[in-house]
């Protein structure tokens, strides 16, 4: 078993509900959804959060936008709208270490979230 949580659903050692599953991508439904579509787009390779993402250069980090853009026409909340959170480190109330986009919509949302 990885000792990382979104390693072992991106191998399929560890069960998820798997809405997308690419060659660099998967994506996943939030076990704690917080909204009508919650879906969580992570890489395969293990990168910590999304600065680190960024910083590797190679186009992940627009292929996982465009794959959320993709979830998201598929979940048929494109034209309603939807949100792209990356929480980031602790403030960020991040608490998976592995870089994970949340797919959020098909409700209205609040600004500021709490
Ligand atoms: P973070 O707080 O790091 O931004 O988001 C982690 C997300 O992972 C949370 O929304 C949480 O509900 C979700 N999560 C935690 N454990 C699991 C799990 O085992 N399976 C799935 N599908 N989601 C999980
Ligand atoms: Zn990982």
């Amino acid at each position: 078993m990885p000792d990382c949580l979104f390693c072992g659903i991106a191998a399929g050692q560890i069960p998820a509900t798997v809405v997308l599953d690419g060659k660099r991508i998967v994506a996943f439904r939030d076990i704690n959804p917080q909204a009508p579509t919650h879906v969580l787009v992570v890489p395969r390779d293990h990168h910590p959060n999304v600065g680190a993402l960024a910083a590797v250069g190679d186009g992940l980090l627009d292929e996982l936008i465009g794959t959320a853009r993709e979830i998201a026409a598929a979940e048929g909340i494109e034209d309603t709208g939807y949100r792209i959170v990356f929480n980031t480190g602790q403030d960020g109330g991040q608490t998976v270490g592995h870089v994970h986009a949340h797919l959020l919509g098909g409700r209205p949302m609040a600004w500021p979230p709490g």
